[in-house]
């Protein structure tokens, strides 16, 4: 293909799902909520398991607790109820020559059952085989009618989209069927699936046996009659292992030009003046841990270096990051550079101000805030002195990112609690200064075995230890039922003069009744179980100044108890507080429920976390709950959470700012990783760094993938 063509093709592949049959302003948003907006990004979104409907089983071959498909005629169809509950349930009892099974609808439109499901109807039935005692069952199955005289062949042959093959059943949205998917995707395979295009060398890919990328996408999708199921239900398959190495290839490549050397840009090259940075060691009322120090060495080095620094410093909740970035932000200013620190959410950009300006303070420096929300004059006069360089360390929210904030001289560039922004974040915050030196911060952890492999050589700094004298978190379920228990200890640890929170949660679809209950807790809470305690609430909604007072009573002390919805969850640093109840633990993710914890234990005092789930929950849930009861560590908790939530994107390689992996999973593909980086380095090596002619159009999709990222484009 010349690069024209080759051109053309993108664009193709980068098309809205819309030029497709059947996808209109109802099927797009749909689409798009599983992230999918492009045809590319469609072609890559791969089918979670299969249906062998290659044929038919006699009702008697059938198989427990697996997805089936075969033919059978009503014997008997009609409504019962059971004799527990006494709930109406429909059942149809249809049989072959072979035996009888009995289907059952537990939520249905009576009228429309009868009139599809007559006495003597044939049809096609799909659905997964339950066996109760010698009984076997399949509840709410998917049916195709069949005329009495039509035969399975002409089926077959009436629907080759959905009966007589392998076919994919893809992870879906509400309101998205199987049927209706499989539609979609057979149009876009057929398509498309030959506008793509493989870039890996010859020799590498008859070496590994590897098939095309529309190869590899056309039997991923829509699988030969041959193949071997097993292989290709457990991601083993030849066409998997193959788009696998492909991203793998590619990612490698990438970190091996790095470590080339191949990094073109000019940054900014400190010297260690110690202007500021031993002062304030001088005045801190505390010594840095071992790890802090170690770490802050690693930054010092990079900042030191000529290249712009892209360090990722990950520390577990509580472990220091803060003093850190602090110590680190002086180093900038002692080389009259200005700094710039971003947080999540206001109240962290708030309480991060508190910190720093009380340092800066002492040291005759100059702190400002920035928020989206602030008095149109207040920004006025901030802009400036941003601008001018009177201010010389700026905290604030996403606000910095914004058109109109110019800095002076931009020397380092902070993000906090990183995996609460993006790839693109990071590039506005990189594009305010001259290639400033960027530090980001977050507690997420990479997995301990994944790290060395697959981030090597990317500049990852690790507090492994937390501050002297900390204590763990003592974490406890307590039913709904048992609640009083938990109030009791919320008492205990109040009445020695602690504070505590109690958490919602906040979600989208539920906002309002959410905030309602939160609303509802603040004041009974306030009236009815601990009448005379002081109790504030903090929600998303409230403004900002409402936010900062009630943040302020509560960190001052004024407030003893803090109801609040998840707002709270990134960063807020209130030592004096010990406990936290957990509202509707259920519904929060490992990690997040991890951060909220880290609200507390901040102190030398013991802290407790108390853990209400609903009445109802899934046995996923149990699971996350008791794996909060049982550690504190954020290593085994993100290592519990991957295998909890199954090998999905989890941390993303987002957060190291690498480029994405659609197909392949750093779980369960550590082996074709290994292979696809080995052939990346040597192919770095025999190419000179991608220089020979061959290289040109590798070079030229590596460039396109990795976009700006770690600034590759520079080679190009
Ligand atoms: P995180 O890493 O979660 O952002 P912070 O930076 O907010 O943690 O620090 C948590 C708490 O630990 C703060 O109250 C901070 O003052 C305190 N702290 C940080 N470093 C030390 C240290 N070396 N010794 C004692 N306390 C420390
Ligand atoms: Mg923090």
């Amino acid at each position: 293909m010349t690069h024209k063509t080759l051109l053309n093709a993108h664009t193709q592949l980068d098309k809205k799902l819309d030029i497709l049959h059947g996808v209109g302003p109802r099927m797009l948003p749909k689409l798009q909520k599983l992230g999918l907006n492009t045809i590319e990004d469609a072609l890559f979104h791969l089918p979670g398991r299969y249906e062998d409907r290659r044929q038919f089983k006699t009702i008697n071959q059938l198989t427990d607790n697996q997805q089936e498909v075969f033919v059978g005629s009503v014997l008997a169809s009609g409504e019962n109820a059971t004799t527990r509950s006494r709930r109406k349930i429909y059942e149809v009892i249809v049989g072959d020559a072979s035996g009888k099974i009995s289907l059952k609808w537990f939520r249905y439109r009576k009228p429309w059952l009868q009139k599809r499901f007559p006495l003597g109807q044939k049809a096609v039935f799909i659905g997964e085989v339950k066996r109760f005692a010698a009984l076997r069952e399949i509840h709410h199955p998917d049916s195709e009618l069949l005329d009495a005289d039509q035969n399975l062949q002409q089926l077959i042959q009436s629907d080759p989209l959905n009966f007589g093959r392998i076919l994919p059943v893809y992870p879906l949205t509400e309101g998205l069927s199987q049927k209706q998917a499989r539609k979609i995707w057979h149009q876009l395979i057929c398509d498309f699936a030959d506008l793509t295009q493989s870039f890996i060398p010859t020799e590498i890919r008859q070496k590994y046996q590897l098939q095309t990328i529309p190869e590899a996408l056309k039997q991923i999708h829509w699988p030969d009659n041959g193949v071997d199921l097993q292989d290709l239900e457990n991601g083993q398959d030849n066409s998997r292992r193959s788009l696998v190495f492909d991203e793998f290839f590619f990612l490698e490549l990438g970190l091996a030009l790095k470590r080339a050397g191949v990094q073109l840009e000019k940054g900014i090259a400190f010297s260690c003046k110690h202007k500021y940075t031993i002062p304030l060691n001088k005045i801190l009322p505390f010594k840095l841990t071992e790890a802090q120090r170690r770490v802050l060495g690693e930054i010092k080095r990079d900042m030191m270096a000529p290249q712009p620094m892209h360090r990722l410093l990950q520390g577990d909740v509580g472990s220091g990051k803060t003093l850190v970035a602090l110590m680190s932000a002086l180093i900038a200013i002692e080389n009259n550079t200005q700094v710039a620190i971003v947080a999540p959410t206001e109240i962290l950009a708030e309480q991060h101000y508190q910190t720093f300006s009380t340092w800066l303070d002492k040291l005759g420096l100059k702190t400002g805030l920035l928020q989206g929300n602030m008095p149109a004059a207040t920004k006025r006069d901030r802009l400036e002195q941003i601008a001018t360089g009177e201010i010389n360390l700026v905290v604030g929210t996403h606000a910095i990112l914004q058109e109109g904030v110019d800095f002076y001289h931009l020397g380092l560039g902070i993000i906090d609690e990183q995996h609460r922004f993006g790839v693109r974040q990071r590039s506005l915050l990189k594009h305010k200064g001259v290639n400033p030196d960027i530090l980001v911060m977050t507690a997420t952890p990479i997995p301990r075995t994944l790290s060395m492999t697959l981030y090597g050589d990317l500049s990852v700094s690790v507090i492994d230890q937390l501050p002297p004298g900390r204590k763990p978190v003592t974490t406890e379920i307590f039913r709904s039922s048992q609640r009083q228990q938990a109030y009791l200890r919320i008492r205990q640890e109040l009445e020695q003069g602690r504070q505590a929170y109690v958490v919602y949660p906040l979600v989208e679809e539920s906002e309002k009744s959410d905030l309602q209950a939160a609303t509802v807790a603040a004041e009974s809470f306030a009236n009815e179980i601990f009448p005379g305690l002081k109790v504030g609430l903090l929600h998303g909604r409230m403004k900002t100044a409402e936010k900062d007072n009630v943040m302020n009573s509560f960190r001052q002390g004024d407030l003893q108890l803090l109801v609040s919805t998840t707002v709270i969850e990134v960063g807020v640093d209130v030592p004096n507080a010990t406990v936290m109840m957990i509202e509707h633990a259920d519904r929060f993710g490992l990690s997040q429920l991890h951060q909220l914890r880290g609200r507390v234990g901040r102190g030398a005092e013991k802290s407790y976390c108390l853990l209400i789930p609903s009445v109802h929950y899934s046995e996923d849930a149990a699971r996350r709950l008791r794996v909060m009861v049982e550690t504190n560590d954020g290593f085994r908790i993100a290592e519990a959470d991957l295998e909890i939530r199954g090998p999905g994107d989890f941390l993303g390689t987002r957060q190291a700012g690498l480029p994405d992996l659609r197909v392949a999973s750093l779980l369960k593909d550590i082996r074709i990783l290994e292979e696809a980086r080995y052939e990346a380095f040597e192919y770095v090596k025999i190419t000179d760094q991608l220089s020979t002619i061959d290289a040109e159009p590798v070079k030229r999709e590596l460039i396109r993938r990795w976009g700006g990222r770690l600034e590759l484009a520079a080679i190009g």
